[in-house]
């Protein structure tokens, strides 16, 4: 199968996660949660064939993307003279430099095979960060915003939900892509603002260290799957629970307890 757009042709590389979206209204949805305005330092993950391209660039005159495939980095630096193309890897990206002291807005239809990866660099790089707005798989979107007690409540949603606000925006149907997928998808906004994180500097690498500790074995007590780590006695905090029940702040607040910074 080809997808072809003007003069350029790409037999679509699964491998890059290429599926192209191809509703105008979806795009125009996708791009309003942005709330972009003209003085907007935006950032495009793999802007492909500029689906979403055109429509940022209706609100923000110039701003950057970064694309790996060469084809389409040469294609959108032909079609969008106001758009300057990384072309590279989205995960080589010095982030504070494209920031330059405004934090960035960053927006993409993601490539799938690198969803992690990608969410855990903005999550490192978030100080440059104001907020992202990113189409992925639904079920990884159902995973980043899940509640406790959940089946998909698990280490994405406990690490980025205490660095930043995720909010779950709406699924977008696999018809909507060229090709189509094999799974739906969903639109997640992340707001990297310092007000809506819950750990302290100081904790951050520890915290980050214990949430894959506790959810190591998810059947496991939270005793076990630490005691291996951590000194438990004198502490005091239920460890007869399982990770999965403990809202983000319990976590918060049993990474201070280890760490004696309570
Ligand atoms: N935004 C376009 C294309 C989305 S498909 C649309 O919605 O139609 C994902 C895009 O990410 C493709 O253009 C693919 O070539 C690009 N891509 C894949 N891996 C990448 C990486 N590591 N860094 C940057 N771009 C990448």
């Amino acid at each position: 199968m080809k997808v072809k757009y003007k003069e350029t042709e790409v037999v679509p590389k699964k491998s890059f996660g290429q599926n192209f979206l191809t509703d105008d209204n979806i795009l125009r949805k996708i791009v309003a949660e942005a709330r972009l305005s003209p003085t907007d330092n935006v950032l495009e993950i793999g802007p492909g064939f500029g689906a979403l391209t055109k429509h940022i660039a209706a609100f923000v005159s110039r701003f950057t993307a970064v694309e790996l495939d060469k084809n389409l980095a040469q294609f959108i630096r032909t079609e969008f003279a106001n758009v300057d193309l990384i072309e590279g890897d989205v995960l080589d990206l010095s982030l504070v430099s494209l920031a330059n002291g405004k934090p960035l807005k960053v927006l993409g239809n993601i490539p799938y095979a690198i969803t992690s990866p990608i969410l855990f660099k903005l999550l490192d790089e978030r100080a440059h960060i104001s907020e992202a707005i990113l189409l992925m798989q639904e079920e990884v979107a159902r995973r980043l915003s899940a509640a406790p007690r959940t089946k998909e409540y698990g280490i994405l949603a406990v690490q980025l939900q205490a660095f930043a606000k995720v909010e779950y925006c709406f699924k977008v149907g696999k018809h909507v892509f060229k090709p189509q997928p094999t799974v739906n998808s969903a639109v997640v906004r992340l707001s990297f603002q310092p007000a809506f994180s819950h750990v302290s500097n100081i904790l951050e690498s520890s915290f980050r260290v214990l949430v894959r500790r506790a959810f190591a074995m998810r059947r496991k007590t939270l005793e076990n799957n630490l005691k291996l780590y951590y000194d438990l006695s004198g502490i005091d905090f239920n460890f007869k629970r399982r990770a999965e029940e403990l809202s983000v702040s319990e976590f918060v607040h049993l990474a201070e307890l280890l760490y004696h910074l309570r």
